[in-house]
């Protein structure tokens, strides 16, 4: 399979990531890629360079103040006397009518959802790059190739058109859904991270003509808690085209694996002619972040289900956090991709 990475990543590097309340070192390193690299290349994937696109993919799904905004509030806020080295929101317009703010601090709580996707001065050239990634991804599969994996960092489904969150500043695999839909009139967008997919969810809500479909840990007591329940159906034009399927925390494989089932169906029934896998590693067992207990040979037969639809498939790596599972994963399910198509 053609691995699509980019060096540039390592430009943005975290450091801050709050549980309960304490600030913890951030999970999403450079190491993850790092390591998911070596992983794939160890199993001989062919690893190939993204091409230069710039902004425009980001600007089919991203707002234009919000990527003014990404690509120039590290610089500016650097400028506010006594500020932090990481652009971090203290304030939010919450659920309230409000109005877009010029102060940096303002536009910071506007923009990013919580403390989760602080912004360094490295982060704008690693997400612009990570979009890159995907979208070279996508033009692969439109250009004839049955699949391709996209190794993004930052990762992206719980990024909004306008709104950072959870680790995400651009949404690689809603970036990709859109390129496909250049040539492909329906795409179906399966995400099996650990954690609801609400970026992708938001963006795409009112729209009939790409399916979002997400098997994540139960929000009722896991992030991102405002959305992920199976009551969210989409709206408008988009009424009955998300399909949320949450799993009680800890589940294993089975239940995960039949959830694939139920995702599946409603896939087929939507009849796309292509896909995006919005490939967390995160449901691992051995994963720091422990919302479900998926097994290696879990994710394989996940895989296989997925390319059961032998679909042209753009697989975007989400989240999946260190640990000594973290590559053999990826290898299990890029694996039981391959061999699963019929
Ligand atoms: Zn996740």
């Amino acid at each position: 399979m053609k691995i699509v990475y980019s060096d540039k990543h390592a430009a943005h590097d975290p450091k801050t990531f709050f549980v309960r309340g304490v600030n913890r070192p951030a999970a999403e390193q450079p190491e993850r890629a790092d390591r998911l690299l070596a992983a794939a290349k160890a199993a001989r994937h062919e690893v190939v360079t993204p091409r230069p696109y710039g902004t425009a993919p980001a600007a089919a799904i991203h707002t234009p103040e919000y990527l003014d905004f990404l690509s120039t509030i590290a610089r500016d806020w650097a400028q506010l006397p006594g500020a932090s080295a990481e652009v971090l929101p203290n304030v939010h317009p919450a659920r309230y009518a409000a109005t877009y703010p010029k102060a940096l601090a303002g536009r910071a709580g506007w923009h990013q959802a919580d403390l989760a996707c602080p912004i360094g001065p490295g982060t704008w050239q690693a997400a612009l790059a990570a979009s890159e990634v995907a979208t070279t991804a996508a033009d692969l599969v439109l250009e004839g190739a049955r699949w391709a994996y996209a190794l993004c960092r930052p990762p992206g489904h719980h990024a909004y058109a306008d709104m950072a969150g959870g680790f995400c500043y651009l949404n690689n695999t809603a970036i990709a859904a859109q390129r496909l839909r250049t040539r492909h009139g329906r795409v179906a967008i399966l995400d099996v991270d650990v954690h609801h997919g609400n970026g992708t969810q938001g963006i795409f809500w009112e729209r009939a003509d790409v399916l979002t479909v997400s098997i994540h840990a139960d929000p009722a007591n896991y992030y991102p808690y405002f959305w992920g329940h199976a009551h969210e159906t989409g709206a408008g034009a988009g009424a009955g085209f998300n399909l949320n399927l949450p799993q009680p925390m800890g589940s294993p494989d089975v239940p995960w694996l039949a959830a694939g089932d139920a995702a599946l169906a409603r896939i087929r029934e939507f009849a796309p002619t292509a896909l995006v896998v919005a490939l967390g590693l995160d449901a691992s067992e051995s994963d720091p972040l422990q919302g479900l207990k998926v097994t290696g040979a879990g994710f394989r037969a996940m895989a296989q289900k997925v390319a059961s639809l032998s679909l042209p498939t753009v697989l975007v790596q989400e989240g999946g956090y260190l640990s000594d599972d973290l590559g053999r994963n990826l290898v299990q399910f890029l694996d039981g991709f391959e061999k699963g198509r019929p």
